[in-house]
């Protein structure tokens, strides 16, 4: 017999199977088998302004001109950004920009190239 998942809503170990479904008897939730495998593994997905996927090492091209936080520097609409790094947070792009430096860019921003 399988291992039974957890209650996603209260974490009780009670829970059974009913068809394609799980049921919690202590909440009474259900959810169904499919979903909660997708879930188990999945991966936090970063696109760019188009839907397109992003990976580390994508070159990406700005679509809107940025302002540099604390300084008079703006990273121009089409200027290419090499080499970009996922990261978790509002900025969910690491890089590298010739003439600027290190900053972080929003994945909505940018185009892949
Ligand atoms: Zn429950």
């Amino acid at each position: 017999m399988s291992q039974l998942p957890a209650c996603p809503k209260c974490q009780s170990e009670y829970t059974y199977e009913d068809g394609d479904n799980y049921i919690c008897p202590e909440c009474a939730h259900e959810w169904p088998k499919v979903a909660a495998a997708e879930s188990a593994d999945e991966a936090r997905v970063i696109k760019d302004a188009n839907g397109n996927v992003l990976t580390d090492d994508d070159t990406v091209t700005v679509i809107k001109d940025l302002k540099v936080k604390g300084s008079s520097l703006v990273v121009k609409v089409g200027t290419k950004v090499k080499n970009i790094r996922l990261v978790d947070g509002d900025h969910d792009i690491d890089c590298r920009i010739d003439g600027i430096g290190a900053m972080k860019l929003k994945s909505e921003f940018v185009k892949k190239a």
